[in-house]
């Protein structure tokens, strides 16, 4: 269950196939091969050894792969990092999992510059800036650096990540996974989508991210199939991806696959070629996936729900379902996962009834770096993992998720789950993002607040959105106030940061606007 060992059998089984396409480059998975075992030389003659902790902050691009294959190699430990972080932040995580080595993308290279931590570069092939020169660059060591001899490969159980999750309701944590656990997601997520060499993963994602990296990435090298690497994200550069490499799977948040649909020529791209559509990592409302259905003429899409934590792995609901159920995150279906709902401390929770998803899986955690503490308080005294996301079960045991609970609202002795009020608001014409959140009100406890992003040249009228969930919700779910802003605070992944919207809108008169 080493992830080297995992790789080698597929490079050794499909030498000549095509591992990765970025752009025009195109590289074979004997390719890959040799340019880790060169990696991991250059990595070895800058001090690193076993279980030294190597921080990568890149975008999606070969060299981030050869890097973290290479790491692996030697047994040292990959702590793959947000490139979107700002100095103090990217200092916490390289502070906090005590990185020898940081490799970024020469993209940051002014960033790098600023930092203790040493650093090697890799070229973007655009000109170099002043930064640059301080720099080792490490493709350009790789291709000149012969193959060492390779120490023995580390234990299944042995650290290979510290990943950390996405901040959505505060500081990220360090999730500490071994090769056993990725491993294991790898195998997971290739049986559920019965992945066979013949696929063409997209990877459109950040890659540093817990799913693009273990359920997709890992998942298609167990497999032997294709990766191709989007650079960053754009809806264009997502869709013409999909078309020019004939692509058959790939992954996005919920926004990921809606905002392509506003291009004006999203009917004119090739999409023949796809056969599974995965989405998650957020909310989609049941009404949003039908549309995402519909206009993609196509029912094959899968939602999963996981966290960083679990793999990330948790349920997933296949396309058989996809519009029977849609809106829910699916049920216990995924081989070697065990999920629950849990109301109180007690056992299931029957139909129709709302209570905490709880996980259990050989995929989850090893436990939360140097926070023992919180290990300890994300478990049930029984072993499962608590999610902190609140579901409802149907009838036939699919789940909904309701909210987070952290985001629940409780207004005069009632509860109201955010999720619920954005999918009922978000289809109105005017609204292109919605996030619903409460804040602190003297009387009722806190007050239901929608924070709006306008469709370009619209003017939601607040009486009017009062007026379009009139019939949709109970009157103590409908917002009260309305603040209109340009941007919602979203994680690169596209996940709602709503700690950061409740401190910028908590001090905001209501009706006032947040934009101009
Ligand atoms: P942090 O723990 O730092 O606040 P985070 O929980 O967002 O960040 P991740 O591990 O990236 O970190 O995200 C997991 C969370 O994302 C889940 O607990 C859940 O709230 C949400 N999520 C994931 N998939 C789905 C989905 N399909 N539907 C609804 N929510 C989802």
């Amino acid at each position: 269950m080493n992830l080297i060992s995992m790789f080698d059998e597929s490079a050794s089984r499909w030498p000549a196939k095509t591992l990765l396409h970025y752009g025009d480059q195109t590289f074979s998975y004997a390719g890959i091969q040799a340019l880790s075992l060169r990696a991991a030389q250059v990595l070895r003659e800058h001090g690193v050894g076993q279980g030294d902790r190597v921080a990568l902050m890149c975008f999606n691009t070969p060299y981030f792969l050869v890097a973290v294959l290479g790491a692996l190699r030697l047994g040292a430990v990959i702590v793959p990092v947000n490139h979107k972080l700002q100095k103090p932040e990217v200092e916490f995580v390289l502070r906090h999992s005590g990185a020898r080595l940081c490799i970024f993308d020469g993209a940051l290279s002014e960033l790098a510059s600023r930092l203790e931590t040493p650093a090697l570069l890799l070229s973007t092939g655009e000109s170099p800036r002043k930064q640059d020169a301080a720099f080792d660059h490490f493709d350009t060591q790789v291709e000149r650096t012969e193959p060492g001899e390779m120490p023995p490969l580390v234990a299944d159980d042995a650290l290979a990540q510290v990943l950390y999750t996405s901040g959505t309701t505060g500081q990220p944590k360090g999730c500490l996974h071994s090769h056993r656990n990725v491993f294991t997601t790898a195998l997971i997520c290739s049986a559920a989508l019965s992945m066979t060499h013949n696929d063409r993963m997209l990877i459109a994602m950040p890659i540093w991210h817990a799913a693009p990296l273990n359920n997709w990435s890992f998942g298609t090298l167990l497999m032997g199939g294709t990766l191709v690497f989007l650079r960053e994200y754009t809806p264009r550069g997502f869709l013409e991806s999909i078309s020019k490499y004939g692509i058959t799977l790939t992954f996005g948040a919920p926004i990921a696959l809606l905002a392509p649909l506003e291009l004006a020529d999203f009917e004119s791209h090739d999409l023949s070629a796809m056969r599974l559509w995965i989405y998650g990592g957020g909310p989609l409302g049941e009404e949003m996936a039908r549309r995402l259905m519909e206009r993609y003429r196509s029912t094959q899409f899968m939602q999963v729900y996981g966290m960083t934590e679990m793999g990330p792995l948790g349920t997933a609901l296949f396309p058989e379902d996809a519009l029977r159920k849609a809106g829910s995150i699916g049920r216990s279906s995924l081989p070697g996962v065990q999920v629950r709902v849990v109301a109180g401390d007690g056992g299931d929770t029957p139909a129709g009834r709302i209570g905490e998803i709880q996980l259990r899986s050989e995929a989850g955690m090893l436990g939360y770096l140097g926070d023992p503490q919180a290990t300890a308080a994300a478990y049930t005294a029984d072993g499962w993992y608590r999610s902190g996301d609140l579901a409802r079960v149907d009838e036939d045991g699919y789940y909904y998720v309701v909210d987070r609970l952290k985001d629940l609202i409780t207004t005069g002795g009632e509860n109201v789950y955010s999720k619920e009020v954005e999918d009922a608001l978000s289809p109105h014409p005017d609204v292109a993002d919605v996030a619903v959140i409460g804040r602190a009100h003297p009387q009722w406890g806190e007050t239901v607040v929608a924070v709006v992003v306008a469709r370009p040249g619209r003017q939601p009228d607040p009486d009017a959105l009062k007026a379009f969930l009139a019939d949709k919700l109970a009157r103590y779910k409908i917002p009260r106030d309305y603040v209109f802003v340009d941007t919602l605070p979203r994680t690169p992944s596209g996940k709602l940061q709503k700690h950061l919207l409740r401190t910028s809108v908590a001090g905001t008169p209501a009706g006032l606007p947040l934009s101009n």
